[in-house]
């Protein structure tokens, strides 16, 4: 079972083989051209503005969460109805991009899954999606991109990082310094799976060798208000990304976890390279954000994506 393979840790992909499963399951092809259902969400946090692209909608099984039961996901009634299906039985996941607007900076963090490659979560067909017309419907060019960060490289982060033309992957954003963490990188380029071999070539070796990538430490500062933070376990060199603006801030979270209920229980897990570093990671990050005026934005987490951690008697929960 693909489960089964995931769930041994293997490093290449998370979502994406679980979403792989979930396809072979369902129904692929109303998976693959979500990118017209794109819900446009934004949020302000001081002079900074983040714009969510949606590539597509990733509905996963619940069971695929290890932790995760129909009993326990009830206790949790602030799941639903974005969250967890009305059954039960999914987990509303999304595969988006964030567009980071600051003074003087135009970032793009996480670059999805990204058209004509056939990846596991594609369920083994290359995409379609109307990706860049949604980037251009806000007003992004792709000229107009300053950076891009990468908070890991798992296939669905990094598929936009190039395009194919002409037959030739070419950088998607031409301007850009793609910003990669040093210790990612070296230990994904080692990694021994195809998929992930594949990934490299297409969406990091022609960044590479158009001389745009960056490799960065994981508490790199990127402007004034956007910096990196360490945030390891789901991938060994995994990061996240804080915003602070005029006193108010933000937090994308990468993959660390994929889905809030995660949020009230860091051990549950979806294929972790590293599991109890993520735990470790999960919980440390959640304590620190709890009841902050913090806005935690989920890099796989369905609309409204984004909201607060909150204190809830022992636990914590999330409020959209
Ligand atoms: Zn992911």
């Amino acid at each position: 079972m693909r489960r089964r393979t995931l769930l041994q840790g293997a490093v290449a992909t998370s979502a994406a083989a679980i979403a792989a499963s979930a396809l072979a399951e369902e129904s692929a092809a109303s998976n693959l051209d979500q990118g017209d259902t794109n819900e446009m969400l934004s949020w302000q946090v001081g002079r900074v503005k983040i714009t969510r692209i949606v590539e597509m909608d990733l509905p996963v099984p619940a069971e695929y969460m290890q932790g995760a039961t129909p009993t326990e996901l009830r206790k949790m009634p602030w799941l639903y109805p974005h969250f967890v299906s009305d059954d039960d039985s999914t987990l509303n996941m999304s595969v988006h991009a964030l567009l980071v607007e600051a003074p003087g900076m135009r970032l793009v963090v996480d670059t999805c899954v990204g058209n004509d490659r056939p990846r596991e979560i594609t369920g083994g067909e290359p995409m379609s999606t109307p990706f860049l017309e949604h980037l251009s419907e806000v007003g992004w060019s792709r000229d107009s991109v300053d950076a891009v960060v990468c908070t890991h490289l798992h296939v669905d982060h990094v598929g936009w990082n190039t395009m194919l033309e002409n037959g030739k992957w070419v950088p998607t954003f031409p301007k850009a310094r793609y910003l990669i963490g040093r210790a990612e990188y070296e230990f994904m380029r080692g990694v021994d799976d195809a998929e992930q071999q594949a990934m490299l070539g297409d969406s990091i070796a022609p960044i590479l060798e158009a001389g745009l990538v960056e490799l960065v430490e994981q508490d790199h500062v990127i402007s004034p208000e956007i910096r990196l933070t360490p945030s390891i376990g789901h991938t060994p060199g995994h990061v996240s990304v804080l915003i602070e603006s005029e006193g108010q801030r933000a937090a994308i979270t990468g993959d660390i976890c994929h889905h809030p209920c995660q949020i009230a229980h860091p051990d549950w897990a979806l294929g972790d390279y590293d599991p109890k570093a993520a735990v470790l990671t999960r919980a440390r990050l959640f304590a620190d954000w709890a009841d902050q005026p913090i806005l935690v934005i989920g890099t796989h987490f369905a609309a409204p994506t984004a909201g607060r951690i909150l204190s809830d008697g022992k636990t914590l929960r999330f409020e959209a």
